[in-house]
């Protein structure tokens, strides 16, 4: 085993451990993990772990560093290479998802990069919230340059999250979108259909943020809570990208659909309520995603890095972790915390 350091639960609070990563089968990538973003299901899995009976918890899934070390069967990367990991670090590789490049819907369900179970030995996979992962070459990205580490990171979950629905829909010039809530999926969502040539509308509750979403590039955007600009919206957009975290009514968003438009569910993933009138009327679909496969996390990697996008980052030192969940759990970010791991050198 090799030991490294970590951000581990421990009595409801992270705390800082050493942590042991398996030593480098053939095809393994150890990376030194330098900037890792945090995510709400982060959060989310700090919150419903239980006490007892469960396996360690490191979170952490959207992170960027440098190769330190290869397995002798590793092909695509040496030491010294700028690489990224996203929230998947293994798959079946056999079933239809897997061979279609979807290994996010893998069949077996995909070995998450924390609080996943290994496939070969069956351990509890530890998450970015430390200095070094051990990763499959096929689930490690290279970092292409001119892409800045530290705010690239939360492309890997947010961005992928958004990126796979605004490809599978054909967003690209000429389409409308409109992005509903705006915050870390949002945000990149506004900048990554934008960066595709679509006509790119925010729309948001509040008017501080409607504010910002000139900044990010979007050509207009839309007061929620408005009913004028709401019904003036009505029936213009190809694509309604809805990132909001909160269980809401579908109706107003459905409404701003034209004829065969799509609503794409990001943000809250339990129980809707949903009038299927709203649907048949305009002939509208309804669907959701969720992380992305290889072929997708690769791709979107190389088009942000030649159209110049990544995510507005705040970047804090890894012991500041408490704070930056805290500030996440509040809604108090713009738009995404990455926390630099480099503070674990360091003797606490
Ligand atoms: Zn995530
Ligand atoms: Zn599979």
């Amino acid at each position: 085993m090799r030991t490294t350091t970590g951000w581990q639960l421990d009595g409801g609070t992270l705390r800082r451990a050493p942590l042991e990563r398996r030593d480098l089968r053939a095809d393994d990538v150890a990376v030194r993990v330098d900037y890792c973003g945090v995510c709400h299901s982060d959060l989310h899995a700090i919150h419903s772990h239980p006490a007892e009976g469960a396996g360690p918890l490191v979170p952490g899934h959207e992170f960027t560093g440098v190769v330190s070390e290869v397995g002798p069967e590793v092909t695509r990367f040496v030491p010294g290479d700028a690489v990224a990991v996203g929230n998947i670090v293994d798959s079946c590789g056999a079933c239809d998802m897997c061979l279609r490049g979807q290994e996010n819907f893998c069949a077996t369900f995909p070995t998450l990069t924390y609080g996943g179970t290994d496939r070969v030995d069956g351990t509890v996979t530890l998450g970015g919230y430390s200095r070094e992962h051990v990763v499959r070459e096929g689930f490690v990205y290279p970092l292409p340059d001119g892409l800045d580490p530290a705010a690239a990171a939360p492309l890997l979950c947010a961005g992928v999250t958004v990126w796979e629905p605004l490809r599978a829909l054909g967003v690209g010039p000429g389409s409308r979108v409109a992005v509903a809530g705006l915050g870390g999926l949002g945000h990149l969502a506004v900048r990554l259909a934008v960066a595709l040539g679509a006509e790119t509308t925010v729309v948001s509750r509040t008017p501080d943020k409607a504010a910002d979403a000139g900044r990010l590039g979007a050509h207009s955007t839309v007061l929620s809570t408005d009913e004028t600009q709401m019904a003036t919206a009505r029936g213009r957009f190809d694509v309604v990208i809805d990132t909001v975290a909160v269980p809401h009514d579908l109706a107003p968003y459905l409404g701003l659909l034209r004829l065969d438009g799509t609503l794409s569910l990001l943000g809250h993933l339990g129980a809707v309520d949903l009038q299927v009138m709203d649907l048949l009327v305009g002939r509208k679909r309804l669907m959701s995603a969720g992380s992305g496969g290889r072929p997708a996390t690769a791709e979107l990697l190389e088009f942000c890095a030649t159209h110049g996008v990544v995510a507005d980052v705040e970047v804090l030192p890894s012991a500041a972790v408490d704070e930056a969940l805290r500030r996440l759990e509040r809604g108090d970010v713009r738009y995404r915390l990455v926390l630099d791991l480099a503070d674990l050198d360091r003797r606490p």
